[in-house]
């Protein structure tokens, strides 16, 4: 159903209710796009959904298959509504759409008929949930009634509640922690939840890898700690972050370690679970896309490929091979077959390099090396394994830069990049 086609209603506006439709049966008659969407959010809702009609989409085929709805693999009939809460009206024949208007309202049952809004008791809003709140817009053009939806949640996703408030209720409890991965770089590849978690925070406890934009939009209440940056140039220890967590969080504040890409890769993230639970401190942890595999997706390089590579590691560089520090047997990823994408490894390259084709790998096997992957400064230096560790030197490449070793660096290019 095109919005154009959908008659505004005159006269007095709709009362706007929630309606809990947990449990409760609600029939949908028709089976095309209009009614997957409608459908989408009934189940959402936990209704005890039916769907009337000949033929339904792939993905309200899929649905009853899974039991979230039960399909009625035929025409609309009277008595079809016997027993139903809400009605929704979705096909595309206008005469029976206006047959199951009409029967509900016999039965006073509130319908929604997809084609005609003037001839419907009840409206459809246009939804969007932001945490635990629900919001809808109702009314007016569709098409402005989407964009009205749209800005109020993209203004919801910068809005910081008043700290007076949480103050007031936090009174001697213990605020708790977040582990949030920020993602690769541009700032909108972060995550809605790691982005409703900061709105939230009293803290921040940053890394150097983070989207620079997403820290400035935090409120000016915000104690912004940056980890990465201590007098003498040196990291701030792993211990006196994990100090600064508790600390905070038994303080009764809201606190966020924000982490680039992913917490959990090469993010010492987990040490700092341990410590806040050690403490007593709830913890949760935020997912963030890992630089591992958005970097190179970055550069139009699959870490995987059908018939080129089934498998790839994820490998830290930091440490050299031969180092006693080292746990990496690079022989034996030589051998494995597997796209190898390399982080933190930009200064030891030539020494893995050179274990890598001392394992067997191929001296003309591609690398690519991508610097400030998904930012505006992005660059990417193709190359084979023979030249890398000369190419990166000479090309003055600079942290943060992923390398990717294996087929799939060689992979054609499409004509124009899709960034
Ligand atoms: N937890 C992070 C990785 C931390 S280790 C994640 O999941 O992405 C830091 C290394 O990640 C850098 O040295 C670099 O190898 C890589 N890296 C992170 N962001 C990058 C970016 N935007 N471009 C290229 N490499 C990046």
């Amino acid at each position: 159903m095109t919005p154009g086609r959908v008659r505004a209603a005159a006269g007095p506006p709709p009362y706007l209710a929630g309606l809990r439709l947990g449990g409760r049966r609600v029939v949908v008659v028709g089976g095309g796009a209009v009614a997957v969407r409608r459908v989408a959010g009934l189940v959402a809702a936990a209704a005890d959904v039916a769907v009337v009609a000949p033929a339904v989409t792939p993905a309200l085929e899929e649905m009853a298959t899974k039991g979230d709805l039960i399909w009625h693999p035929r025409r609309y009939v009277a008595g079809d509504l016997a027993g139903a809460w809400y009605v929704v009206a979705a096909t595309d024949d206008p005469d029976v759409n206006a047959a199951v208007a009409a029967h509900a309202e016999a039965a006073r049952i509130f319908c929604s008929r997809a084609d005609d809004a003037e001839a419907s008791s009840a409206w459809t809003p246009a939804t969007g949930r932001h945490g635990d709140l629900g919001l809808g817009v109702i009314g007016g053009d569709p098409r402005r009634t989407i964009a009205v939806r749209d800005y109020l949640l993209e203004a919801l996703r910068t809005f910081s509640p008043p700290p007076a408030e949480r103050s007031a209720e936090a009174g001697g409890r213990t605020g708790s922690v977040a582990v949030v991965g920020a993602g690769p770089g541009a700032a909108d590849l972060v995550t809605l939840r790691a982005l409703r978690v900061l709105q939230r925070a009293d803290v921040v406890v940053t890394d150097r890898l983070v989207p620079l934009e997403l820290l400035d939009a935090l409120g000016a209440h915000v104690q912004v700690i940056d980890a990465a940056k201590v007098p003498d140039g040196r990291s701030m220890a792993q211990e006196e972050i994990n100090r600064l967590l508790v600390e905070h969080a038994l303080a009764g504040r809201e606190v966020v370690r924000f982490k680039g890409g992913d917490p959990f890769v090469f993010g010492r993230g987990h040490e700092e679970v341990l410590a806040c639970a050690a403490a007593g401190v709830p913890v949760v942890v935020v997912p963030g896309i890992t630089s591992a595999v958005a970097v190179p997706a970055a550069a139009g390089i699959p870490v995987t490929h059908r018939g080129t590579s089934q498998a790839f590691a994820v490998v830290s560089g930091h440490v050299a091979p031969g180092d006693p520090r080292s746990t990496v047997d690079w022989h034996h990823l030589a051998g494995t077959g597997a796209t190898l994408v390399l982080l933190m490894a930009v200064k030891n390259l030539a020494a893995i390099a050179g274990e890598l084709q001392s394992g067997g790998l191929a001296a003309a096997t591609p690398v690519a090396c991508v610097q400030d992957g998904t930012t505006p400064t992005q660059r990417v230096l193709r190359m084979t394994l023979a030249e890398a560790a000369a190419e990166v030197r000479s090309s003055g490449v600079k942290n943060p830069a992923v390398i990717v070793i294996g087929e799939v660096a060689g992979l054609p290019q499409p004509a124009r990049p899709s960034r």
